[in-house]
């Protein structure tokens, strides 16, 4: 039986078995923070989640992002665990790396689906209970193919663009609730979705355009995902972190 505290805040990450969620559930922990860590994949999850057996700070969860019934269900099991919701990580995400021409209707919906309707959802069930406790954070894992086009990434970059704008729309609506909502594009990190999508070809280019050189590291990205839910930024909502290197600065096209 856990007892988990009632005055440490509480912060929520998607898809955190691995990878950047990963790494962001660690950076959270570091700074003083409960967590609950949400994935579909059960196993692997599981096995993330060995490290912390016994930690009661720690909540694991088997959760479809873009399955309606199983968020609100998630959702309400956190709360009853923890007693509050402060932050909230839409970082759930899946990348089919296709042509217009090539992508199927239902890689695209998948696409969709994970990556967008995920962040919508979670955030709808995550809200009422923030409020409950005065307003809170949610930070939205887009991507630097959110910021801008290439012909690969068709239904990926799409999804982000949309999630960069889900991001304002919701800066708006809950900004006067006391919650602030913004978005991190990281440019590439090596992580398996990395492995999976980034071509050679893909790889190269990323390596002549990004001014620093290099790929960046999952904790790259979670240190910019904590300080945005952290009171050092109470004033900073709506906005659109890129964590790349200098890559959409350059303004050079993707591959
Ligand atoms: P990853 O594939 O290593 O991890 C993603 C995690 O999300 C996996 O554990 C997976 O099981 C989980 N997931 C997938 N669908 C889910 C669903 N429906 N419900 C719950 N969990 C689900 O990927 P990553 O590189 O760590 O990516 C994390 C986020 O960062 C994604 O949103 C991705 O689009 C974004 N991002 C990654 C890069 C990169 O280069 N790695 C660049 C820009 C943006």
């Amino acid at each position: 039986m856990t007892i988990p505290n009632s005055s440490l805040p509480v912060s929520v990450v998607t898809g955190a078995a691995r990878g950047i969620g990963l790494a962001t559930i660690r950076w959270f922990l570091a700074h003083g923070h409960q967590v609950a860590m949400l994935d579909i994949n059960a196993e692997e999850l599981t096995k993330a989640a060995l490290e912390y057996q016994g930690d009661e700070r720690v909540l694991a969860l088997p959760c479809d992002v873009s399955n309606p019934e199983q968020v609100q269900e998630t959702m309400a099991r956190i709360e009853a665990h923890f007693g509050r919701i402060d932050a909230l990580v839409n970082n759930a995400g899946v990348a089919v790396f296709k042509t217009l021409g090539t992508t199927s209707f239902e890689e695209w919906r998948y696409v969709m689906a994970t990556n967008l309707d995920g962040a919508f959802l979670c955030s709808q069930a995550c809200v009422p209970v923030m409020l409950k406790n005065g307003g809170g954070s949610i930070v939205n894992i887009a991507s630097i193919s959110g910021l801008r086009a290439s012909t690969l990434r068709v239904a990926y970059g799409t999804s982000k663009a949309a999630l960069i704008h889900l991001t304002r729309q919701q800066a708006v609506e809950f900004g006067t609730m006391g919650i602030r909502v913004n978005a991190i594009a990281p440019g590439p990190v090596e992580t398996e979705m990395a492995k999976q999508v980034h071509s050679a070809a893909i790889r190269a280019d990323y390596y002549d355009s990004i001014p620093l050189g290099r790929y960046g590291t999952m904790e790259e990205i979670a240190s910019a995902v904590g300080f945005l839910c952290t009171p050092d930024a109470s004033y900073v909502n709506g906005q659109v972190l890129a964590v790349d290197g200098g890559f959409d600065a350059a303004g050079v096209g993707l591959p």
